[in-house]
């Protein structure tokens, strides 16, 4: 498809790398069917190529609709368009380009404005956010139920082994994560530790996928480099990987080369920091034969598209749990958006409210044990519900969180 580029959009250079994307499309809808917004709205600018087209015109017109903004909104960025596209399409990155010229063009209504930018400040500062999470744990009755999941009761992170050996892994402390479940990496801690393996907490505050999700971004880059700066002397000193119990921010921080490559200052150790991220299930796939018994013997695993689609490890932690002895069951729509992409869970209640119910009814109608996952937006967009419990899946093989 040519696209050619409105003078402000070719003088900044965003048109001719919007217009480079764009010509992979050949309009032929394989992603239609794979494009959960399309699948709950059924309408054509609700989808992949919908999309597609809205930000052609973005691009050629040099000025922002009210539509183009709208459906955009609506997208998930859970890139299951990508992994059907046969044409190859790299949708997330035009979507980005997309994201940042609407912020950049005005006229969002200064409602959604004050929306994002206060979902933008209280979810990426970690002191601001966990002051936060004291308040609505407090309040926690009186909230209505999406606001509940956001404040699941406190649990206890338990012990992080004392640093003991010298291969060394570091963990992001990120934003949200810390705050809601700090067992998480304390659990990926106590896992490593058997293993022979480090792991050191970096304070690096959040990684920027937030700011990039919602088009600001410039306040994202500055994370990014944040994230880069604090990760950088343990780098130097010889840790040998960055561990992301968040797929979601994983998906990100795997993008860093890409994302700062115009910055001379920062585009080398941006593409090593990018090279060096790991999700837990490519360090542990080798490993299943050391890790503790599981804790659960049958569960659903929900693949977050930040697994599957963001970071192309589909089918990984579903292998290595089958290979620890654990029975998954079978899911009719495996590869379908729990609808807590980007930050919809907050700013698209109904789509995410709609996906949610149909995930949890796929995850849970063969009775399992519990539900796993490997996202903290996922794993708080979906517990709640009653049916099963939901745990990131390194609580399996931790036999701390065994004693909860
Ligand atoms: S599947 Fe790919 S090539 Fe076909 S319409 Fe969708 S994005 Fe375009
Ligand atoms: S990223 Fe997800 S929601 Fe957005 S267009 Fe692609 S499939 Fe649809």
């Amino acid at each position: 498809m040519h696209t050619q580029p409105a003078p402000n959009f070719e003088q900044d250079g965003t048109g001719r790398a919007a217009a480079d994307l764009i010509r992979a499309c050949v309009h032929c809808g394989f992603c239609t069917a794979a494009c959960p917004t399309y699948r709950i709205l059924g309408d054509e600018r609700d989808s992949p190529r919908g999309r597609i087209y809205l930000l052609k015109d973005l691009f050629e017109e040099g000025a922002v609709t009210a539509a183009t903004r709208r459906h955009l909104d609506r997208c998930l960025s859970c890139r299951a368009c990508e992994t059907a596209c046969p044409s190859g399409v790299q949708y997330g990155r035009l979507a980005d380009l997309g994201r940042a010229a609407i912020e950049a063009g005005g006229g969002r209504p200064w409602g959604q404005r004050v929306a994002r930018a206060a979902l933008r400040n209280a979810l990426s500062r970690p002191r601001l956010f966990a002051m936060l999470l004291t308040l609505g744990r407090a309040a926690r009755p009186l909230l209505p139920d999406r606001w509940k999941r956001l404040v699941p009761p406190a649990r206890a992170a338990g012990p992080w082994p004392a640093p003991r050996h010298d291969r060394v892994m570091l963990a992001p402390t990120g934003c949200v994560q810390p705050a809601v479940l700090p067992a998480i990496d304390a659990a990926a801690a106590r896992i490593l530790d058997t293993l022979g393996i480090t792991l050191v907490a970096v304070d690096t505050g959040c990684c920027g996928a937030l700011g990039h999700h919602l088009g600001a971004t410039d306040e994202a880059r500055d994370r990014m480099r944040r994230t880069i700066d604090s990760c950088w002397p343990h780098i130097e000193r010889g840790a040998e990987a960055i561990l992301v119990t968040a797929s979601g921010c994983g998906a990100v921080i795997k993008e860093y080369g890409h994302l700062l490559a115009d910055d001379p200052q920062y585009a080398a150790r941006a593409a090593r920091v990018a090279e060096l991220a790991r999700d837990p299930v490519e360090v542990l796939e080798t490993a299943v034969a050391h890790l503790a018994p599981p804790r659960w013997r049958r569960v659903a695993f929900q693949a977050p598209c930040s697994l599957q689609h963001g970071q192309k490890l589909a089918g990984r932690v579903e292998a290595l749990l089958a290979a620890a002895g654990v029975e998954l069951t079978a899911l009719d729509e495996p590869d379908l958006c729990c609808g807590a992409g980007g930050a919809n869970a907050l700013l698209q209640p109904a789509i995410a409210a709609a996906l949610a119910e149909r995930k949890i009814a796929d995850l849970t109608r063969d009775g399992p044990e519990a539900i796993l996952t490997a996202n903290i937006g996922c794993l708080l967009h979906l517990s709640g519900h009653g049916r099963a419990p939901v745990h990131h899946w390194l609580a399996t093989f931790d036999p701390f969180s065994e004693k909860e």
